[in-house]
């Protein structure tokens, strides 16, 4: 058997376990009635959300997503991991089983050098071309630096010398980007794993990458203030307090 068709079984067992967790716990839910629930939806949510993100123990594999978002929130996942919230395991549980219905997908591996391997599953491989789904509150003028990054790898991946980035919108809308692979931003992302390995394997924690990802971050109050400060410092009240202030006239 290919590794694709494996890929695809895989994909399709991981989703009909995802679905027969809903209907299970959904089923629980409405058999309670007025009694304290079996399982409720919480539980639900964990279970599907820990399905979708298998964690990954062997520091010698790096996968494409690791390397292409902040080193430091790799690092933090795999070595003090944070319980993600009930909001954010929704939004990334309902990103993945809209766009899985479009997927193809393909496991693979590359060579990073230094005994490091740099593994990843690409949403949609096709004779000539890779193609990444990825939906976005409001269509990109530009791809985002991690989508091309993660695309290359694929396109070193599997070969191909040309992949498509597809951001869809809220409403349906859609837009594709054709990105050509690069030598040089492939070389940059072994780095990167290789890096990563090292700092593991040493206990070092990446310093911080500073960005508009940091906001939805887990761990944003080991890298920044923790609530308690945020609290103090009224940084949540400040700003809805200026939302809810008349604006000047002119
Ligand atoms: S808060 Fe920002 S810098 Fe810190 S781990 Fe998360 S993404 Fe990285």
């Amino acid at each position: 058997m290919s590794s694709g068709v494996k890929a695809v079984r895989q994909s399709e067992k991981i989703l009909e376990k995802a679905r027969n967790k809903i209907k299970e716990g959904v089923d629980n839910y409405r058999a309670a009635s007025d009694a304290p629930p079996k399982v409720d939806v919480y539980d639900v949510i964990e279970q599907v959300f820990s399905l979708i993100n298998p964690t990954n123990g062997d520091e010698s594999k790096i996968s494409i997503d690791e390397v292409s978002g902040c080193l430091r929130r790799a690092y933090l996942d795999r070595k003090d991991p944070q319980e993600a919230t009930h909001k954010q395991m929704m939004a990334t549980i309902i990103e993945k089983g809209a766009l899985s219905i479009l997927e193809k997908p393909a496991t693979g591996e590359i060579d990073a050098g230094s005994g490091v391997k740099l593994v990843g599953r690409a949403d949609r491989v096709e004779d000539e071309v890779v193609m990444v789904f990825r939906s976005v509150a409001e269509l990109p003028e530009m791809p985002f630096a991690e989508h091309f990054m993660q695309l290359n790898a694929y396109l070193h991946m599997f070969n191909k010398q040309e992949g498509v980035i597809i951001y869809f919108d809220t409403e349906g809308n859609e837009l594709e980007f054709v990105v050509p692979r690069s030598e040089k931003l492939l070389n940059e992302t072994t780095r990167r794993a290789r890096i990563l390995n090292t700092l593991l394997k040493n206990n070092i924690a990446p310093t911080l990458e500073p960005s508009n990802r940091c906001i939805n971050c887990p761990h944003n109050e080991k890298c920044y203030y923790p609530s308690e400060d945020k609290q103090k410092w009224g940084f949540w009240a400040r700003g809805k307090w200026r939302e809810l202030k008349a604006k000047p006239i002119l």
